[in-house]
């Protein structure tokens, strides 16, 4: 049973064609397969939004969508409505993007053979890592050496695939340009198409001897350990693209990118959010009463702060500057201290009746502060 296309693009039925391609490319960057190497499902859902969008971006097959379902567009021999091959969906997106999208985003992977230029090998796939990194690696950026397992450039053939220098020979299809000729019929008459040497594939030569070590791939399944530099300021779903670590290519092709994923490890007593620090200081009432000095945990060490007498409970304490660093400008957030009062939850006869005298004082009546912020407010602070 198909899915609805507005359903699996998120929109409206009433949606501007602005919006659809807004749609579809939101759905297509998150279910890249560059971005979900070797998950079939993503790549199903991929395949779908690019059917989806191929019919909702025609006025005519989209009024046929909306009076006949998916009936309306299905077996007119178009060869849309699940036609469609990966490469088919990459070559649009040049069309529907501009240009160099996807290849800026994902280090040029995905694309595939762009053209019909003679290139060596094939390009390695982007390989996507998790990384989990503490509040303190974050706060002041961290270099980070991660064993990757991947394909790596074989070393008997040092990434050829060939046996020796002997087994490799010009290409017989397409004489080692790499591209083919065709001639087609077409409703706008004959048309001359370039394309892939399919012998070859667009490599201008062929192996007549592997390699015994690579079998010929010109890779194997190997191990690196990647160095990198973790920018101060990183955030949980970050992605940070590291150029030509993915998997090597084949038969000597360039390598894809190490793409890594941001993970926080979660901190026992601090809560990010955005460049803010959360901490709750629980103290005790005498504490609140008397004042005190307290030493708080930051993401930097630990800070001694100033807890003036009479402080009630809800007051939010702001530590300038000592939150996380913006990435990319020289912003700085704060930690926000917010104070919780301990209110005794057992207590002895003697307690009580030590208690219950003072509680007839009118110092020990609520006298809240009118001038004070108000309740919203301070909440809207500590989490701005
Ligand atoms: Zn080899
Ligand atoms: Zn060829």
């Amino acid at each position: 049973m198909k899915r609805d296309y507005y359903e699996i693009l998120g929109v409206s039925k009433g949606a501007s064609q602005d919006e659809i391609k807004k749609a579809y490319r939101k759905v297509a960057m998150q279910f890249h397969p560059d971005r979900n190497p070797g998950d079939k499902a993503a790549e199903e859902k991929f395949k779908e939004a690019a059917e989806a969008y191929e019919v909702l971006s025609d006025q005519d097959k989209r009024s046929q969508y909306d009076r006949f379902g998916h009936a309306g567009v299905n077996g007119n021999g178009r060869g849309f409505g699940g036609g469609q091959n990966m490469d088919d969906i990459f070559s649009q997106f040049g069309d529907i993007f501009g240009d160099d999208i996807f290849g800026n985003f994902f280090g040029g992977g995905g694309g595939g053979r762009r053209g019909g230029q003679r290139q060596r090998g094939v390009r390695g796939s982007n390989l996507r890592i998790k990384l989990k990194l503490t509040y303190e690696e974050i706060a002041k950026g961290v270099n980070k050496q991660i064993k990757v397992k991947k394909y790596v450039v074989c070393s008997t053939c040092s990434g050829s695939g060939a046996k020796d220098k002997n087994s490799t020979q010009t290409c017989g299809t397409c004489g080692g340009s790499g591209q083919v000729r065709k001639v087609t019929n077409t409703f706008l008459g004959q048309m001359q198409t370039v394309t892939t040497c399919p012998t070859c594939n667009g490599e201008g030569h062929v192996i007549t001897a592997k390699c015994g070590s690579c079998k010929g791939e010109g890779r194997v399944y190997g191990e690196e350990t990647v160095s990198i530099d973790i920018p101060a300021g990183v955030m949980e779903g970050m992605q940070l693209s590291v150029g030509g670590k993915g998997n090597a290519g084949e038969r000597g092709g360039p390598p894809g990118d190490l793409i890594i994923l941001i993970e926080e490890e979660q901190h026992k007593e601090l809560h990010r959010d955005g460049l803010n620090v959360a901490y709750e200081l629980h103290i005790s009432f005498p504490d609140a009463a008397f004042g005190t000095n307290v030493e708080v945990p930051t993401i930097d060490g630990r800070a001694k702060i100033k807890i003036p007498a009479g402080t009630q409970s809800g007051k939010i304490f702001r530590l300038k500057g000592k939150g996380f660093p913006a990435v990319n400008s020289y912003e700085k957030g704060d930690q926000l201290i917010y104070v919780n009062v301990w209110t005794p939850q057992h207590l002895t006869s003697e307690e009580k009746a030590m208690l219950e005298k003072l509680s007839q004082s009118p110092n020990f009546q609520p006298q809240p502060d009118k001038t004070d912020k108000n309740f919203f407010d301070k909440v809207r602070e500590m989490f701005s």
